[in-house]
């Protein structure tokens, strides 16, 4: 097993993050968050970093947040873009516009595609995160409804799009995820074709209830575009036992490989709180047979402030795993 983490902080982060620390405790891959925002002013610094990384022997893999927010699990993040472009933004089932531009909008797709050429370009990285692609879903409301989607949706049923949430709706979604992937993924290969592309889906337990369009894994998995994928594991939202949660998502990934043998990573919450579990959930992601844990993040695991009295600790484990 392979044990990465990531890098949230953004560019302030950087000066702080110890890369000969990280080697000595055995992490192999840093996952580094690129904010649509802070690239405009300041790509030279996070192009400097990745080259440092990636110089000390670290696998690099850029996850791009804000843009757009499609690519954004994390509401707070936020977007010079969908500040700026209302109308591409994602309109609900009520006729609201979403804080979230539409994956189907042919302009933000453009966008989003000449600024992954450039993040590509500038930061000598080894792949891409896509960090949950959605759309939006809010107690009862969906997105979207834009005329794009309708036009699309027509094209794809033959009947205009319904106002319910209906299994060709939730299909339409899950389809326009998978071609906004390909664009993403096309957009980062025209300038380097080694360049990898993951998808982390929306965290779940359950893949029954697909309220954001990534919910049917096997078909993200079966898109030529997609190399593997990252789970977050949400034990501690859900109130889960970690390690039953860590098999069962692993169990799934696994079946959602209908002809494909990619990778699924497992994302893990990290700190030194005994509370987190880190060591005895690193064990039992390798016990399950999960080929890397990426823990989530460098602050919440280096800057606390009992890490340095961890550090033993998981470098004993990280060893014990990474055999
Ligand atoms: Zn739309």
């Amino acid at each position: 097993m392979e044990v990465g983490i990531c890098i949230a902080g953004g560019v302030n982060e950087f000066s702080h993050v110890d890369l000969s620390l990280l080697t000595e405790v055995g992490i192999g891959s840093l996952f580094v968050g690129c904010y649509e925002n802070e690239m405009r002013w300041h790509a030279e610094e996070q192009a400097a970093f990745v080259r440092s990384a990636a110089a000390a022997g670290f696998e690099i893999c850029v996850v791009p947040w804000g843009y757009g927010k499609v690519v954004d699990p994390d509401p707070a993040i936020e977007s010079l873009y969908v500040d700026t472009n209302r109308g591409q933004l994602q309109i609900d089932s009520r006729g609201r516009r979403c804080a979230k531009a539409c994956p189907n909008n042919p302009r933000f797709l453009e966008w989003f595609a000449s600024n992954m050429r450039t993040t590509a370009w500038m930061l000598d990285a080894h792949g891409f995160l896509w960090d949950e692609p959605s759309f939006y879903f809010s107690r009862g409301t969906w997105a979207c409804r834009c005329e794009y989607c309708k036009r699309l949706f027509y094209a794809a049923e033959n009947y205009q799009m319904p106002h319910e949430l209906n299994e060709h709706v939730r299909a339409f979604r899950r389809f326009s995820i998978v071609m906004f992937v390909l664009s993403a993924a096309a957009a980062v290969h025209s300038v380097d074709p080694r360049l990898y592309s993951l998808v982390l889906p929306s965290p779940t337990l359950d893949t029954s209830q697909d309220h954001k369009g990534t919910g049917d894994w096997s078909l993200l998995l079966d898109s030529p575009a997609v190399d593997g994928l990252a789970l977050y594991v949400p034990w501690q939202e859900r109130q889960a036992d970690p390690a039953q949660a860590v098999r069962e998502l692993h169990a799934l990934g696994s079946r959602g490989q209908r002809n494909t043998n990619k990778p699924c990573h497992i994302w893990l919450p990290g700190s030194p709180r005994p509370q987190d579990r880190v060591t005895a959930n690193l064990l039992a992601a390798h016990e399950a047979g999960v080929s890397r844990v990426v823990l989530t993040d460098y602050s919440t695991m280096f800057r606390a402030p009992s890490a340095d009295r961890f550090v033993p600790l998981l470098r004993e484990t990280i060893s014990q795993v990474t055999q």
